[in-house]
C-alpha cells in the first residue's frame, strides 16, 4: 500500500551546528519527527514535519495508565554515504507485537518502514560517519486520549524521532545479578518493549551503580536463579566451548540484535545453545575455568563485553578475552557500514528520493 505522507519541512537545518566528533549522548534531536494519529479506529494524517513540543491533556491516558511503547534502531551510512537500516522490518513486527500486549492498536508494518524511511532520507545529513557511530531512531507510540478510566485508549500517537549518537565506549561491563528486584515473569509485559518495563528497572538500577555496577542481570521472578537479561540487551555466555543464550522464556525480550547474532555464529560455525541457564551455573564455570566469555546484545551498544558479575557478596569474574564476542562485533559492523557483502539480507537502503 502507498500512503500519501505531507512533509512540512524546516528551512534551516540544525545539522549544520553539530560537532559530529562530540555528540551528547541522548539529548540532540534531528530537526523534523514522523508523526500519525489514530482515531476513530484508524491510523491517519501521517506527516514529517519540524520536531517540536506536543501539548499534552493532563488526562491523556498514557501518563495514568502506561499504555506506552517504544522501539529503538539505527541508521547507518555505507562507504558511498547511502544512508541503510538495519532488519526495519523487525523493530515493525515487534512494535506491533508490543502494541498487542498492552491492549493499543497495530500500526501499519509497511507505514512503519516508509516513514522510517522518510525521516532517515530527510535527516541524511545527521547521520555520523565515523565507524561505530550512527542516527539512533527511535519509533513510539502512546494513547493520548484525555480519560479518566481504566480502559484501552481510543486515541493515539505514533511518532519516531531521529537523535545521531557518537560511538560507544568499549569498556567491559559489571553487572550485578539481582536476587531481590524482579523484570519480567511470565505472563507479564517483558516481551513487550513497554515503557512500564523500564520505569519498574529504574530503582534497581540505581542500587546496583551505587555499589560500582553498570547494569542489572535480571534472573527469573520464581526462582531468582535463571538468567534473563540484562538492562537493554540479551546476554550470550561461551562455557566449555559452547555458545550459550538463555532462551525465550515469555518474559525475556526478544532481541533484534540476539536473533542476528545467532545467525551470525551459526553462520561462522558455532552451535548456538537456546536454554535455561543459572547463575549458579555460570559461577561453577568461572571457578573450574570453563567460562570463557560473556557479552551483552542490543542495538545501543551493539556487542558489550562483561568484565564480572557481582551477586551477594561474591564477584564472578569473565575472562578478559572475548574472542568470539569481537567476531560476531565486526562481522556486524562490517554489515551495518556496506563493508561486507549483505549476504543474510539485512540492510535496507535509502537512495536520495525527491521528498517534496
Ligand atoms: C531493546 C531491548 C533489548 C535488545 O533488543 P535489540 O532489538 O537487540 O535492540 C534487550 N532487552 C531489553 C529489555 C530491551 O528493551
Amino acid at each position: 500500500m502507498s500512503y500519501n505522507i505531507h512533509f512540512n519541512k524546516v528551512t534551516n537545518s540544525k545539522a549544520t551546528t553539530l560537532d559530529f566528533d562530540n555528540i551528547p549522548l541522548g539529548t540532540t534531536f534531528t530537526d523534523h519527527m514522523f508523526i500519525c494519529e489514530y482515531e476513530n479506529g484508524a491510523w491517519t494524517n501521517p506527516r514529517i514535519e519540524p520536531l517540536a513540543l506536543i501539548p499534552t491533556h493532563p488526562a491523556a491516558m498514557a501518563l495514568h495508565y502506561g499504555q506506552a511503547i517504544f522501539e529503538g534502531m539505527k541508521a547507518t551510512v555505507d562507504s558511498n554515504g547511502t544512508p541503510m537500516l538495519f532488519r526495519p522490518d523487525k523493530n515493525a513486527a515487534r512494535l506491533n507485537f508490543s502494541a498487542e500486549r498492552m491492549g493499543m492498536p497495530l500500526f501499519p508494518e509497511d507505514l512503519f518502514v516508509e516513514g522510517l524511511k522518510h525521516l532517515v532520507d530527510i535527516e541524511r545529513n545527521w547521520i555520523p560517519p565515523q565507524e561505530g557511530s550512527a542516527l539512533y531512531l527511535r519509533p513510539f507510540m502512546y494513547a493520548d486520549e484525555p480519560f479518566i478510566g481504566m480502559r484501552a485508549a481510543t486515541h493515539y500517537k505514533f511518532i519516531i524521532m531521529a537523535s545521531p549518537s557518537g560511538p560507544f565506549f568499549t569498556k567491559r561491563i559489571k553487572l550485578f545479578a539481582e536476587t531481590n528486584y524482579i523484570r519480567a515473569a511470565e505472563g507479564g509485559t517483558g516481551e513487550a518493549k513497554a515503557a512500564g518495563n523500564y520505569a519498574a528497572a529504574i530503582r534497581p538500577t540505581e542500587l546496583a551503580k551505587a555499589k560500582g555496577y553498570d547494569q542489572v542481570l535480571w534472573l527469573d521472578a520464581v526462582e531468582h536463579k535463571y538468567i534473563q537479561e540484562v538492562g537493554t540487551m540479551n546476554i550470550f555466555f561461551k562455557i566449555n566451548g559452547e555458545m550459550i543464550t538463555p532462551k525465550r522464556d515469555g518474559a525475556i525480550l526478544d532481541g533484534i540484535t540476539r536473533m542476528s547474532v545467532i545467525d551470525i555464529l551459526k553462520d561462522k560455525g558455532y552451535e548456538v545453545i537456546e536454554r535455561a541457564i543459572t547463575i549458579d551455573e555460570i559461577k561453577e564455570a568461572a571457578s573450574n575455568g570453563t567460562l570463557e566469555e560473556a557479552f551483552g546484545t542490543g542495538t545501543a551498544v551493539g556487542i558489550a563485553y562483561i568484565q564480572e558479575i557481582g551477586m551477594h557478596n561474591e564477584i564472578i569474574h569473565v575472562s578478559n578475552e572475548s574472542p568470539v564476542g569481537l567476531e560476531v562485533n565486526d562481522t556486524l559492523n562490517a554489515i551495518k557500514t556496506g563493508k561486507q557483502e549483505d549476504t543474510f539480507g539485512w540492510m535496507t537502503k535509502i537512495e536520495k528520493e525527491v521528498a517534496s
